[in-house]
């Protein structure tokens, strides 16, 4: 029988786990590619040469060059492989753009670069480059994925890219609330044609938007759960672009993402104080006295809530501080990491001084920290206003701690609630996001938390759950296979 061709994808992301990372993309960009590697997939993934990578990564000599017209020259392209995954990466190498301290897309006082227009246009036009199949880098992707508005423009790029003979484009949404817009007089510099600003193209609301540019020009998008896709198509949450996105709704998938097996392991995980597993769960309780340690929180035998979140209007943190001290009242304790916006921090800093010995709080970025307490607490929570996926939620029930969650996005899509089929839930789920309606909800998850049968179930149900990304990946291969068909 004849063996079908091998699908090659350029995987272009602005984010990588673990060198640098905002949120969610970081870490799909790891464990997507990975997965798609597993099943045969040849996928490189192309991400800007930020000094984390730079100085961690091994690089394979001689560069390459790829000459971007945004920049009138040449940019390099740097091979390495991911060292967990091995997945093969080509960083590109523009000093001017990406070796500077910060993160990816702010500086350390939390401004935007403001450069970032050029910075993700140019990864943008690298990526359609090599789509394009315009340099000779020895590798001719069939697929285009990019990911979110700092590759959007690429499949604008290869629209008006003059050799017709290009990969297909696949934009996935991880936020659509993240759109990369601009004034318009940046196009000449971009080296897009104007024809390219209007209705039909990459103009939004009087801007030149990257986002945008993905999703007229793409020939699919995906999002990260089907319930998002959906909520995306309406006023609501479609942040301008809902018509768009229900006019392309023929070409439009939601599939939830998987979580990285290795990396979030109950039993391997490298952070965690003591192992535990579904067949060996005492390890949990072990973690839990830990982390209450670490976080200076006093040691009664209390319920503990945990948080891990970025700190913004999103996520829904504002209702939490509302009832925490109703909850911490009635006994229980917080445990918190994130950061983000002002507001919101000064909330939790002005809990956890309000509170001490029940709000342990940390406001930073700390990878390992998220592990121990996903894996400490006995709760979760996430009163998200909308969520595209979530990966926490999915942490939380691998980890047997039970998700609250507000019904929206991949929240509903990742999460079985308790009221709806008590046997089988693996968390809560609240139907509005309100104050009233998070402090109902955690109220019943203390009830069943005194119920140790109800409660072990709960955490057993989500620990049984298959996150993994095996049927994402394959639902990915589909639509590749659609794609690649059509070239
Ligand atoms: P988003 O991408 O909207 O931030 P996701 O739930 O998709 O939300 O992904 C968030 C990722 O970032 C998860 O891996 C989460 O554990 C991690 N994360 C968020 N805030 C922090 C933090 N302060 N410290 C460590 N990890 C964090």
């Amino acid at each position: 029988m004849l063996k079908p061709a091998q699908t090659t994808v350029l995987f272009a992301t602005s984010e990588l786990y673990p060198f640098i990372k905002t949120g969610g993309l970081a870490d799909v960009s790891a464990s997507l590619p990975a997965a798609l590697q597993e099943t045969g997939v040849d996928v490189r993934i192309l991400t800007p040469a930020y000094p984390p990578l730079l100085e961690k990564l091994p690089q394979k000599t001689p560069r390459k060059e790829l000459f971007l017209s945004s920049i009138g020259k040449g940019a390099e392209l740097i091979e390495t492989r991911h060292p967990d995954t091995q997945t093969p990466i080509y960083l590109l190498n523009y000093p001017p753009y990406f070796n500077r301290q910060g993160g990816p897309y702010q500086n350390a006082d939390g401004e935007d670069w403001i450069d970032n227009v050029w910075r993700f246009g140019l990864l943008g036009e690298a990526a359609a480059a090599i789509g394009s199949y315009e340099t000779k880098i020895g590798f001719m992707p069939q697929i285009l994925h990019c990911n979110d508005w700092q590759t959007g423009l690429a499949p604008a790029y290869l629209h008006f890219s003059s050799n017709k003979a290009h990969a297909k484009s696949l934009m996935t949404i991880h936020n659509l609330a993240f759109q990369g817009n601009f004034p318009p007089l940046v196009l000449p510099r971009l080296d897009l044609p104007w024809e390219a600003y209007n209705l039909q193209g990459v103009e939004f609301y009087g801007h030149l938007s990257f986002m945008k540019a993905g999703l007229q020009y793409a020939d699919a998008i995906t999002t990260v759960s089907p319930s998002y896709a959906k909520e995306i198509q309406t006023e609501a949450l479609g942040f301008g672009f809902n018509g768009l996105l229900h006019e392309r709704r023929n070409v439009l998938t939601g599939i939830v993402n998987g979580i990285h097996e290795k990396e979030w392991d109950t039993s391997t995980d490298v952070y965690l104080p003591q192992p535990y597993s579904l067949k060996q769960p005492a390890g949990k309780h072990g973690c839990k006295k830990t982390l209450k340690k670490e976080l200076g929180l006093d040691n009664q035998d209390s319920p503990l809530i945990g948080v891990v979140s970025r700190m913004t209007y999103q996520k829904g943190l504002d209702l939490l501080l509302e009832i925490a001290p109703l909850l911490i009242a009635a006994g229980v304790q917080f445990s918190v990491l994130g950061n983000g916006e002002a507001p919101l921090e000064k909330g939790f800093r002005d809990l956890a001084t309000r509170f001490p010995g029940r709000v342990g709080l940390n406001i930073g970025f700390d990878e390992a920290l998220a592990h121990r307490i996903t894996a400490g607490a006995d709760m979760f929570v996430m009163p998200s206003r909308y969520e595209p996926c979530g990966l926490n939620q999915m942490y939380s029930q691998h980890y047997g701690t039970p998700p609250i969650v507000n019904a929206t996005g991949g929240l509903i899509d990742t999460v079985t609630d308790y009221n709806e089929e008590p046997s089988k839930a693996s968390g809560f789920i609240f139907y509005e996001p309100t104050a009233q309606a998070l402090l109902t909800s955690i109220r019943q998850a203390l009830e069943c938390y005194k119920r140790p049968r109800i409660w072990h179930r709960i955490m057993r149900n989500g620990m049984k759950r298959d996150f993994s990304w095996r049927n994402s990946a394959q639902q990915y291969i589909e639509i590749y296979n659609r794609m690649k068909d059509s070239l």
